[in-house]
């Protein structure tokens, strides 16, 4: 039941409007009197007043004063003034601002002032809801993110929240009253040609719609934000349209976000390059183009010779380093239509698109090896890297971008095999190699159980004297349905599949073994050469694993000389040196293998504990032709013999060569020339006539 205190100094009134107020039955009220203003304020201050019935002649009090103390100590209580006949104007005067109502005395027992008391606290209670509602608004959309502006008719701003005062670099009273398209400039994006405000339309269709994707706003200060919103009529009561508003945000950020994520997700995040991902998006593209255009595309799988040496022995910083600075070299390789992109580790694919002639990915193919052969320098280290290429051809050798990366990729296994740093093209007999390689490999597992490697020895001569001065060892397979398999056949794939480790282990305890054999029966020589892959060398307990079999077997380490390759030597890293130094303390002798066909440097050669150079057998193949291999190998036995290391000429197969050589003053050679690679019987035969050098120079 609300309750109304009426204030008045006259006790009849009061008792009149009391008995009409408390006996109205659903509509009663509960009836406070109080005769003078101050009473009147007291009890309101004490609070519970719903309504104020109040004479405005109190006997403290009078007239329009009577009313501004009452609403001063209850703004928000409704006030119905009373009244006797002739005192209206005063009242009148008396209206305030809020609810305000009178009645007059002669209508005091009406039964219609229950209904108007009500009306009034109603409407009170009404104002107060819209004044909550309205605050409630204003706090929303001053603490949003988005921007709000509105705007009457006309399209002329009357309000601002304070996202859109930051936005547009307008404050509410500089823009109040201007057009919103000045407020608001807006342009499109794309064509950077301004753009009408939408609020125009909705104020024109009476229908909200939502801002032109990629819309820019230009700020007050010329700055710009890419924005994206959606404007709406306002109505009045009746639903008549009178203004819109426009409601926008910010998307720079999570545009550019956008941006990021998607490149992220479609670049390696070490070289910035295009990832598989990319790689196949771009394919499919190109085979679109190149269906439509009936051009070529090819696809190079390159795939880096002495990176995970490099890696090893340097470590993945400069590992890392070294992959970052080869995406720049192939990146200019290329044109800009091609894509480079990294598969992993040390794998690339270029697509070169839209190519006329299939001689396109070769020219491709050699500019890269070119570029390749320029040394990257990094962290003081000058590092050579050398990379072998697959190459496929759309239409030719495969129809989707599947086909043509694994292709591409059989190609470059071949191209490996072929002596690396080169490119090959893919071809159907690749196809058969690739599957032939993974039996191999399978059976490679089965060999050492089966007892299917057997060695075979090539005598070293002093090119001088005729005499034999060691052996090389050299790896054979005899596989029962296969014949005797060489080692170029199978030591790639023992290397990749990690069996080159106990196969070596086999090896060299088996050479050791047959050695010791010849030295007991009397035989000489007794040195032997072993070949040690790159991959055996960097293991942990290689050293330890060289002195145990020595021990077992007896072999005095003079007479085992290791062979390893270029590579080894290429780095000037501390575990190389560490290792051959560990290795050369037990006795043996070390020698370069292959020498001049990699990079390694002058002055790790000297550094390294190296005895023997061992040219390799196409430097001493070219001897006699024209193209000044000749010069190289006189260049190498020269320094071999001022670094005071032994030389010793691979592959000499005729008279021509052993007399250049012998001219030169190389110490000792191996070849056909002189023999063949024999079997562990024969060489002992070889062994007792020795061979005969009488014959050699006949
Ligand atoms: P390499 O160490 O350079 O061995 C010399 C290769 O040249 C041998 O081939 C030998 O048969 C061949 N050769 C010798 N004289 C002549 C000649 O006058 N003309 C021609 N054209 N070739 C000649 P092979 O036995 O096929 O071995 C090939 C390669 O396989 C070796 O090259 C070596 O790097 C590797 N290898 C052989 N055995 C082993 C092994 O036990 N372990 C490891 N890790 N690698 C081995
Ligand atoms: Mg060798
Ligand atoms: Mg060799």
């Amino acid at each position: 039941m609300p309750t109304v205190l009426i204030i008045t100094g006259d006790a009849n009134d009061a008792k009149i409007l009391g008995d009409v107020l408390s006996n109205a039955g659903k509509k009663s009220f509960t009836v406070l009197w109080k005769e003078t203003l101050a009473a009147g304020v007291k009890r309101l201050q004490a609070g519970g007043i719903d309504a104020v019935m109040a004479d405005l002649s109190l006997p403290d009090s009078q007239g329009i004063e009577t009313f501004e103390a009452l609403s001063a100590v209850a703004p928000h209580t409704p006030i119905m003034t009373l009244f006797s006949a002739g005192e209206e104007v005063l009242t009148t005067e008396s209206a305030h601002p809020g609810a305000q109502d009178y009645l007059s005395k002669a209508h005091f027992g009406s039964y219609l002032v229950p209904q108007s008391l009500r009306n009034m606290i109603q409407r009170r209670t009404i104002e107060e809801k819209f004044f909550i509602e309205k605050t409630r608004a204003g706090i929303t959309l001053n603490s949003i993110s988005d921007a709000v502006i509105g705007t009457d008719m006309e399209g002329n701003v009357d309000y601002l929240n304070i996202a859109a005062e930051i936005m547009t670099g307008w404050t509410r009273g500089d823009a109040h009253g201007h057009p919103i398209s000045e407020v608001m400039q807006i342009m499109n994006g794309g064509t950077r040609e301004p753009e009408r405000n939408p609020i125009y339309l909705v104020l024109q269709q009476n229908e909200p719609m939502k801002l032109a994707a990629g819309t820019i706003l230009i700020r007050r200060d010329g700055r710009e934000a890419a924005i994206e919103d959606s404007a709406a009529p306002i109505h009045d009561w009746d639903g008549k349209i009178v203004g819109a508003v426009i409601v926008f945000h910010d998307i720079t950020a999570s545009q550019s976000m956008a941006i990021k994520m998607s490149h992220l997700a479609q670049h390696d995040f070490l070289t910035n390059l295009p990832n598989r991902m990319l790689l196949n998006d771009r394919i499919e593209q190109a085979i679109i183009l190149a269906q439509r255009n009936s051009t070529h595309l090819a696809l190079l799988f390159l795939d880096l010779d002495n990176f995970k040496h490099i890696n090893d022995s340097l470590g993945h910083v400069i590992g890392d380093k070294l992959l970052q600075s080869v995406a720049q070299t192939l990146s200019a390789c290329v044109r800009g239509s091609d894509t480079v992109s990294r598969q992993g580790g040390d794998e690339f694919v270029i697509l070169v698109s839209a190519s006329k002639h299939v001689e396109d990915a070769a020219l491709t193919a050699m500019k890269v090896l070119a570029a390749l052969t320029v040394p990257h320098l990094i962290a003081r280290h000058e590092l050579h890297v050398t990379t072998s290429i697959g190459i496929s051809i759309y239409p030719e050798d495969g129809l989707d971008a599947e086909t043509l990366i694994k292709n591409a990729d059989t190609a470059m296994y071949h191209a490996k095999e072929k002596g690396r740093n080169n490119y090959q093209f893919f071809t159907n007999a690749m196809n058969v190699r690739a599957v032939e390689r993974q039996v191999i490999e399978a059976h490679l597992r089965q060999a050492m159980v089966r007892q299917q490697f057997v060695l075979h020895y090539q005598p070293k001569i002093d090119l001088h004297t005729g005499a034999i001065t060691g052996s090389e060892a050299l790896l054979r397979w005899n596989h029962s349905n296969w014949g005797e398999m060489l080692p170029d056949r199978f030591i790639a794939i023992a290397e990749d599949c990690g069996l080159i480790v106990p196969i070596g282990q086999w090896v060299l305890r088996e050479a050791c073994e047959q050695t010791k054999r010849w030295e007991i029966a009397g035989l000489k020589p007794v040195s032997v050469a072993v070949n040690i892959s790159v991959l055996e060398l960097r293991r942990t307990d290689f050293v330890e694993g060289v002195r145990a079999v020595l021990q077992e077997t007896g072999l005095s380490p003079g007479c085992l000389q290791l062979e390893i390759t270029e590579s080894v030597l290429m780095y000037d890293d501390e575990s190389s040196t560490e290792i051959l130094q560990r290795l050369k303390d037990l006795g043996v002798q070390l020698a370069v293998d292959d020498f001049g066909t990699g990079y390694s440097s002058l002055s790790y050669l000297i550094q390294f504990p190296i005895d023997v150079l061992k040219i390799d057998r196409s430097l001493v193949s070219n001897i006699g032709f024209a193209n000044g291999t000749g010069i190289v190998v006189g260049a190498v036995i020269a320094m071999g013999a001022s670094l005071n290391k032994r030389v010793v000429a691979e592959g000499v197969e005729n008279q021509g060569q052993l007399d250049f050589l012998k001219a030169l003053h190389c110490e000792e050679g191996q070849g056909f020339f002189f023999s063949r690679p024999l079997a562990a019987e024969q060489f002992t035969t070889l062994l007792t006539t020795g061979w005969r050098y009488a014959d050699m120079e006949g």
